[in-house]
């Protein structure tokens, strides 16, 4: 299955033709279903049911760690080189035997994330991907005075540099930390899911480099695409939930530790 998606991601297999999602396989949590309901009822969306509605699934149990997305996302998107900014970063949690929750992410996990808590006081470690999660109901959006923060009308997430001031306020407003203040440009960046690829018909850069296919994105409004299957097999959560953000980036096997 992995083979095949990562050729069909070369492809341009991305159909704008919007074929709803069919929802008779039932899964836990969250259903794609919900998310289109969500994100049609807001007027500041698109109300275009042939546009794609863009999201993204993070299968943690694939992850291994290795740091390959967030590298290519430096490189993909003119991240600066100092190791404390990025679109996408990944953090390795390790849940002690005395209960301790450890959470690292050196470098954004570029090169490789390795075990610093030695094997025998180890309950369980995982890895964590994390991007932007594209919400809906952005607060990044509601806190920008200026609306240079936008959501396209193909439900992606975006800064217009030329309208940013710098403010910050959609920094601050962002509960996830996926936003920056670039130094270069001065403007607020973060992930876009690569809108310039994606536009093109390909994937975002790290969904094309990841190694085990544990990004998986897609239209949420085809059901053929690979997020949807994914999502009618696996039972996914969003994080922080609570804050009703309605964020478009999936996870299955979220443990409650995460943050
Ligand atoms: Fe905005 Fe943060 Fe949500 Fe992304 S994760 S849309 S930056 S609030
Ligand atoms: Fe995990 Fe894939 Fe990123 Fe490697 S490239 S850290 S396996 S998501």
């Amino acid at each position: 299955m992995g083979t095949d998606r990562i050729k069909n991601n070369r492809r341009k297999f991305f159909k704008t033709s919007a074929a709803l999602i069919g929802g008779t396989i039932a899964y836990s949590l969250i259903k794609p279903l919900e998310v289109i309901s969500q994100v049609e009822d807001k007027p500041k969306t698109t109300d275009n049911k042939e546009l794609p509605l863009w999201g993204m699934a993070v299968d943690i149990e694939s992850c291994v760690g290795c740091g390959k997305c967030a590298e290519a996302c430096k490189i993909e998107n003119n991240v600066p080189e100092e190791p404390f900014y990025f679109r996408t970063w990944v953090e390795q949690y390790t849940v002690k035997n005395d209960g301790e929750v450890k959470i690292e992410s050196p470098n954004g996990g570029i090169g490789g994330l390795k075990q610093s808590v030695p094997d025998e006081d180890i309950f369980k470690s995982f890895m964590v991907p994390k991007l932007c999660n594209h919400c809906s109901e952005a607060p990044c959006v509601q806190a920008c005075p200026v609306g240079a923060t936008y959501i396209s009308p193909d439900g992606v997430v975006l800064v217009d540099d030329s309208y940013c001031i710098g403010c910050s306020y959609c920094i601050n407003a962002c509960p996830y930390g996926a936003r920056f203040m670039n130094p270069i440009t001065e403007v607020a960046d973060k992930c876009t899911f690569c809108y310039h690829r994606i536009s093109e018909g390909l994937v975002p850069a790290c969904v094309e480099v990841c190694p085990t296919d544990a990004r998986i994105f897609g239209n949420l409004r085809d059901k053929k695409s690979d997020l949807v299957k994914f999502l009618q097999k696996n039972p996914t959560q969003v994080l922080k939930p609570h804050l009703n953000t309605h964020s478009r980036v999936f996870y299955n096997g979220l443990s409650s530790e995460v943050r």
